[in-house]
């Protein structure tokens, strides 16, 4: 069984076929490819369509909100395309704040909405300043009302509090580990893992950025997904095995079920 890659993004001048190659000769076979603007959710678009195994997701990142306060229309354009499965990534972002908190507000409401309409999943970022926890309690209020709706959802990078992962793991969430696992620092992240059950685990490596140990200081890549792959087991005192199966079809469940809901409904 390949592992399943949830959330990274394909940058311009990468190679598509190269990338996609390198990836599962790792064990990485299938890839979910984030769009967090206009362009860079057409570039996912078109990386999933060079390959079966490939999937995409359009969104606007928090970062963007401001400048789609006027128009998120290309998002659901964008959900009309078979190998779309995810709405995202969307959500609140207060350790930059490039976009004002209103705005992001705003924009995550109206992308709900979308995912809801569209009956797709969401991928959620959600990131505080240090010490504060303002993000994830106005993103948690929204979500549950998402979710009380029937949205369904994934928080990405998940790095809350063990309090935070439980009311997000009631509201039916998902949560996305990645390379922090395995920073000697991130014990936080570790506890959290610790507190989410084996059938809530996605694995991502949120390429370009947060490349695992051994491989810090250089370019992130889908294929060093294995390394997250042990140091999610290793700490969640499972096999690897174990671990690649869950996450595989936790994956598989959140993204595939939905879009053959979405197709039912359409046809
Ligand atoms: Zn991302």
């Amino acid at each position: 069984m390949f592992i399943f890659e949830t959330h990274f993004h394909f940058e311009p001048g990468w190679d598509a076929e190269t990338y996609r190659r390198e990836s599962e000769e790792a064990g990485v076979g299938h890839l979910l490819c984030i769009g967090g603007d206009y362009e860079t959710s057409v570039a996912a678009k078109k990386f999933a369509s060079q390959s079966v195994n490939a999937f995409f997701a359009a969104g606007i990142h928090p970062h963007d909100s401001a400048k789609y306060l006027e128009d998120i229309s290309f998002v659901a354009e964008l959900a009309k395309d078979i190998k779309c499965v995810a709405i995202g990534e969307m959500g609140l972002d207060y350790y930059y704040e490039h976009s004002d908190r209103k705005s992001q507000i705003f924009i995550f409401e109206q992308l709900l909405d979308a995912a809801l309409c569209l009956g797709l999943p969401a991928v959620i970022h959600i990131r505080d300043k240090d010490g504060c926890e303002n993000a994830y309690h106005d993103a948690c209020s929204l979500l549950s009302g998402f979710a009380g709706d029937g949205g369904c959802f994934v928080v990405h990078s998940y790095t809350g509090t063990v309090a935070m992962a439980e009311s997000l793991l009631g509201m039916g969430a998902y949560l996305g580990y990645n390379g922090i696992v395995t920073f000697p620092r991130a014990a936080n992240v570790r506890s959290a893992l610790e507190a989410t059950p084996a059938d809530r685990i996605l694995l991502e490596t949120d390429t370009p950025y947060l490349t695992p140990a051994p491989f810090r200081g250089k370019q992130n890549h889908s294929k060093y997904l294995p390394y997250i792959l042990s140091a999610v087991a290793a700490s969640k005192g499972l096999g690897e095995e174990v671990v690649k199966e869950a996450s595989t079809r936790n994956a598989f469940r959140l993204f595939k079920k939905c879009r053959t809901k979405y197709q039912s409904t359409h046809n």
